[in-house]
């Protein structure tokens, strides 16, 4: 779900660089209240934790102070329920932007791997990587998703059988890819899925930790 938020408050917004991150603060039954940092979390005046999520900055557009998240809807989940029910002039509040990825200008090729969360974030790295080889491989849980990468690169695509612990394709087609000399490899999902291609990457091929930027997104039972 294309979320797009506006609003005058984010004139100034720094314009996010490719795989960014804001965080989205969600309204409480009782409408947006903004919470207080007590310097380790967000509190509500009633002393709850505030409801707040990381999405990637898609587009921003400074003229018309527009910036688009696109939301996975998985089903359950704040954020999940919230974009599947928002409507125009519902208001949340936006933070950010967090820092992006550095691509390194000597990478001699890419292979960007990644869940439904990783789509937004991987689609802005094609608009961005230097014209090298580059190889995408994504995970998805529903064949229909729509994919739309915007680049003509090597794209794998994988239906994540039902029953497989989240990530596993991508696991195995890490697994079986040959990397070429130079690659750098980007990748994020699940978190522990992540936690595997990290060890996979450092561990059995032993590359160079400065060659791999794996991001846990999400937890599988965990929420937030
Ligand atoms: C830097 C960064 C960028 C991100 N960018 C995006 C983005 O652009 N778009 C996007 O949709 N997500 C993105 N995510 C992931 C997103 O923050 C999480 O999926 C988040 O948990 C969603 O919040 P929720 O309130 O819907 O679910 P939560 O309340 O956090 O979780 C509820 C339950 O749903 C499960 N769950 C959470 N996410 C998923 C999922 N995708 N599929 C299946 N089950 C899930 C949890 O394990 C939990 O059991 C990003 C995360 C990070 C750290």
């Amino acid at each position: 779900m294309r979320v797009t938020l506006a609003g005058d408050e984010l004139e100034g917004f720094p314009p996010p660089e490719p795989a960014a991150s804001v965080r989205l603060l969600l309204p409480t039954a009782d409408g947006l209240v903004i919470p207080e940092w007590t310097g380790n979390v967000f509190v509500l005046p009633d002393g709850r934790r505030a409801t707040i999520r990381t999405f990637t900055p898609r587009r921003f557009d400074p003229d018309r102070l527009e910036l688009d998240l696109d939301i996975v809807l998985h089903g359950s989940g704040a954020a999940s329920t919230w974009a599947e029910g928002a409507r125009p002039g519902d208001e949340v509040a936006v933070s950010g932007p967090g820092r992006g990825y550095a691509i390194d200008p000597d990478a001699e090729a890419f292979h960007l791997l990644g869940d439904e969360t990783a789509i937004p974030a991987i689609s802005q790295l094609l608009e961005h990587l230097p014209e090298v080889p580059i190889r995408v491989d994504v995970e998805v849980a529903e064949p229909d998703v729509r994919l739309a990468l915007g680049r003509d690169v090597d794209e794998r695509r994988h239906v994540l059988p039902s029953g497989s612990a989240p990530g596993s394709t991508l696991v195995d087609a890490l697994r079986d890819a040959e990397l070429p000399a130079g690659v750098r490899i980007w990748a994020a999902g699940e978190a522990a899925a992540m936690q595997r291609l990290r060890r996979h990457c450092f561990e059995e091929r032993g590359l160079p930790r400065t060659s791999a930027t794996i991001r846990g997104y999400w937890k599988a039972g965990r929420a937030g």
